[in-house]
């Protein structure tokens, strides 16, 4: 039998007390230290995170979250089925880290025919978890502490804090609206920059820009002039364009969604970021993609290879016979690139009129699913609380969902905080949604007004 010859390691560890006479292995004992590392300060809040549970709890009509509620293509969902249940048992296994074989080459070839340049599959596509990691890939790439980066507003939310994590300092500039002259109701495309403002937030420290277009919220596409301008500023200035085009098949009215790497001087400094999510209405699949030339995505894979390593094989391998497809019926009536626009042009049309018929403002979208009305005329309802220190739309859009059913997204989320009181008249609507659920929304807005004109 073994003989003790002195305390157990544990029974000194329980026994032994600090200077204060706290046992440092009480069960309690709990970590004094700060524990969150000093990049997340601020950055907890998230309006997807508090306004999709307020839909859950409280909406029978959700037009807040951008997500379509009628079905992906079947030719997509047949394609993941075969994938998931056919003969290649290796789809169930990892695949290559920067991107499915099949899935790259085809994009290769896609986005090659659409700049009109070779691509590399290898080297000028990487495939991501949805284009929400492609973003955070390209900041924490390229952006270093005291980096400043331009960020045009209203902006899709997640920008700023992605720049804030990777130790840079984001500079916002604000697309001005101006009311059209002959009454008609506003145009996304009445929403500008101002090119002497846009020029002066260019400096030294200026890595890089975020370039959102189609816009999310407004639904902007930004016209070749534009596209000009900001080129013109990225090239003198030897500034970084990181250029969202996850809407990039969803534009209306013939309007050319116009791909800013092919402007001159642009293709060497620009990632682009797409989305199958947008692109083929599912976007639970979380397959995103970068495309640019191998001096950039050479980093983007670093970060890439040391985070995430690569998303589901079988969602890869179903996106790449999806854009097999469209690549063979490139501009024809059949393809989903073609049909999908039309299809979401109806249901904008037909929001746009529920909207008006009820005095709720729709700014006209160019493109995207989203459409943002004013809600001015609604704010009697609402009374102004002057001592919260919460955006005006907030509190309007959480009194919609709780009393009317109905949820929204308060335009003043996709500002800063120093702007988001300029622009808290406005509520951003996702129109991605059967005709019935569209039906149901009108019917809801339409009640509303009667309320309003009875009371
Ligand atoms: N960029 C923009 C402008 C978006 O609106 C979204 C999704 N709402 C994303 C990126 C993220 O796309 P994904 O779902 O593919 O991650």
């Amino acid at each position: 039998m073994l003989r003790r010859v002195g305390p157990t390691l544990s029974h000194f560890l329980l026994e032994r007390k600090n200077s204060t006479g706290y046992s440092l292995c009480s069960r309690e004992a709990k970590m004094s230290r700060p524990v969150q590392a000093q990049r997340l300060e601020g950055l907890d809040k998230n309006i997807w995170v508090e306004f999709v549970k307020l839909a859950a709890t409280y909406s029978k009509v959700n037009l807040g979250q951008g997500f379509p509620d009628f079905p992906a293509p079947e030719f997509l969902t047949e394609a993941f089925v075969g994938a998931l249940s056919g003969k290649n048992h290796m789809l169930h296994q990892y695949t290559r880290a920067f991107g499915h074989p099949p899935l790259v080459k085809v994009l290769a070839q896609f986005f090659g025919k659409l700049l009109g340049r070779d691509l590399d599959p290898m080297t000028n596509v990487m495939v991501t978890v949805g284009a929400y990691q492609a973003l955070f890939c390209c900041f924490q790439a390229f952006v270093d502490e005291g980096d400043e980066v331009i960020i045009i507003e209203p902006f899709f939310d997640c920008y700023e804090p992605m720049v804030k994590m990777a130790g840079g300092t984001p500079v916002f500039v604000s697309l001005r609206p101006k009311a059209p002259k002959d009454g008609k109701l506003m145009s996304s495309a009445d929403w500008q920059l101002d090119p002497a403002e846009l020029a002066s937030k260019f400096s030294e420290r200026t890595k890089a820009i975020v370039l959102n277009s189609p816009n999310n919220p407004l639904g902007k596409v930004f016209s070749r002039g534009e596209l000009e301008l900001i080129a013109e500023l990225c090239v003198k200035h030897d500034v970084l364009c990181f250029s969202d085009e996850v809407y990039e098949w969803l534009v209306y009215d013939g309007k050319e969604h116009i791909r800013i790497a092919s402007l001159q001087g642009m293709w060497d400094r620009t990632v682009m970021i797409g989305s199958a999510g947008k692109t083929f209405s599912a976007t639970g699949w979380k397959v995103g993609w970068t495309v640019g030339p191998d001096r950039l995505m050479q980093h983007v894979r670093t970060v890439h290879q040391n985070s995430v390593y690569h998303c589901a094989t079988v969602a890869q391998e179903a996106v790449s016979q999806g854009f097999q497809r469209e690549l063979s019926l490139f501009g024809k009536p059949d393809s989903y690139f073609v049909q999908l626009p039309k299809m979401l042009q109806q249901k904008r049309d037909q929001l746009v009129q529920s909207l008006d018929a009820v005095g709720m403002k729709p700014i006209i979208p160019e493109g995207t699913y989203f459409l943002v009305a004013d809600i001015s005329k609604f704010k009697s309802d609402v009374p102004d609380d002057p001592k919260s220190d919460e955006p005006y739309d907030y509190r309007f859009a959480k009194w919609m969902v709780k009393n009317k059913g109905l949820a929204a997204i308060p335009l003043s989320a996709f500002y800063s905080e120093a702007h988001k009181n300029n622009y808290n008249n406005y509520l951003r609507f996702c129109f991605a949604k059967e005709d019935a659920t569209l039906k149901a929304a009108s019917d809801i807005l339409q009640k509303w007004k009667q309320e309003k004109i009875s009371s």
